[in-house]
């Protein structure tokens, strides 16, 4: 088979990163096209050495600037390339056929819808793409004939459990409910009464997962699992009613898709991203992706519990704006990404997070995310609102 030319936005993250230790597993069927990092100059310099990018891209002319001085000696070091433009470039580059979209949060949806809107193999990571901007997304899949390759590791396994031929954007013949599991994150026993203090480090201590900071704090708010409901709602055409929530602390099983008859289908495996990565990489095919054999036995004892909406207020503020539609998903993603990188920042506490978020899905009325500039406008509104809310918060 010939090479196929891969793209990675956000390489130097966790997902990135991942990918590439996949891809290196089979040169002989990948070529890294494109890498890109945001600020992070010195680790990307470092993954142009080790996986030979034609081009890379950073945010700022200066990073650019510094990153080519760092490669100069290289027998054929890459086109450095810099902005939001050149994200959407390498995404959409005729020569690549695969995109890995693992930007995380809003600043990934330019390069991704461009990947969609180019017809590649989208293998979606960057969630608060699809949950900000669904119809526009998957209207720019279907006319450009793009495949859609879900890499949240719930999405991947309901994906994989869906029937044969099945094709991401429509609905599964003879399906009757998604099944998403949810780890519980780091504060699912927790006393509440102690959660106001809880620290950064705190809050991304995951018991299962080792990711990036912003979507460690989505996975202790839960708001991870409630921005995987609106997603997939779009990925899987079905409507938030079919979505259920479970939380399963040992992160074995994926997620679980129902049928009308009864079965239910699982994909399990050892919580590790590689497996969804080389999964969406070499689909319909298989690959080795480095990950363990799961030990069954060694693991025995998976539990299951409902969600307490009382310890994840995130859950049901999530839940509402999906069943709202329109632009509050956007709404909603953008209030959480003010909020969590605030949290972060340690400017505000833990528990501003559903504040501000309730705040702004109060204040900023919803309308029809039929256009890109319609989800911006809200995005822009929402993060505006937001930022004002932040002194009432601080810590
Ligand atoms: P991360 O923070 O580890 O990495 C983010 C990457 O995006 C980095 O390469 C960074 O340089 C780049 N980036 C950040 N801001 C940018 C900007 N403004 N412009 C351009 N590039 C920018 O994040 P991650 O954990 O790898 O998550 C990436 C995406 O994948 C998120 O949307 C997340 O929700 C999703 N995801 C991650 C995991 C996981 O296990 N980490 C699992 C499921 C889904
Ligand atoms: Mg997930």
């Amino acid at each position: 088979m010939s090479q196929q030319a891969i793209t990675v936005l956000g390489a130097t993250g966790s997902i990135g990163l991942s990918t590439l230790d996949v891809l290196a597993r089979h040169p002989e069927r990948y070529r890294v096209h494109a890498l890109t990092a945001h600020r992070r100059v010195d680790e990307l310099a470092a993954l142009c050495r080790r996986h030979c990018p034609r081009v890379a891209v950073v945010a700022r002319p200066e990073d650019a600037e510094r990153l080519a001085a760092q490669l100069a000696d290289m027998d054929t070091p890459p086109e450095v390339r810099f902005g939001a433009r050149a994200l959407e470039e390498v995404a959409a580059d005729p020569e690549v056929d695969q995109v890995m979209a693992a930007i995380v949060g809003a600043a990934g949806l330019p390069a991704s819808l461009a990947a969609a809107r180019a017809g590649k193999r989208v293998l979606l990571a960057n969630k608060e793409a699809l949950v900000m901007a669904g119809p526009v997304f998957m209207d720019a899949v279907r006319d450009a004939g793009a495949v859609l390759l879900p890499i949240d590791s719930e999405h991947n396994a309901l994906f994989q459990c869906m029937p044969a031929g099945y094709v991401a954007g429509t609905r599964g013949a003879g399906v009757r409910r998604l099944l998403l599991t949810a780890s519980g994150g780091p504060f699912r026993e927790r006393d509440p009464a102690t959660l106001a203090t809880v620290t950064p480090d705190e809050a991304c201590a995951h018991p299962n997962w080792s990711m990036g900071r912003k979507i460690s704090v989505d996975s202790a708010t839960m708001m991870n699992k409630g921005l995987e409901l609106i997603e997939a709602c779009w990925l899987f055409d079905v409507p938030p009613e079919q979505v259920d929530i479970v939380i399963h602390p040992e992160s074995v099983i994926h997620s679980l898709v129902e049928y009308v008859d009864g079965s239910v289908l699982a994909q399990l495996g050892e919580p590790d991203m590689r497996t969804p990565i080389a999964s969406g990489l070499a689909w319909p095919e298989r690959i080795d992706a480095g990950v363990a054999s799961l030990d069954l036995v060694a693991r025995a004892g998976l539990r299951f519990e409902a969600p307490d909406e009382d310890r994840f207020p995130c859950l049901p503020l999530a839940a509402a704006a999906a069943r709202s539609g329109g632009t509050a998903p956007a709404l909603l993603n953008a209030a959480n990404e003010i909020a969590v990188s605030a949290f972060l920042e340690g400017r505000v506490g833990y528990p501003a997070i559903p504040a501000i978020i309730d705040a702004v899905l109060t204040s900023c009325e919803a309308g029809s995310a039929a256009t890109l500039e319609s989800v911006l406008a809200a995005d822009a509104e929402a993060r505006e609102r937001a930022r004002e809310l932040l002194p009432r918060h601080a810590v």
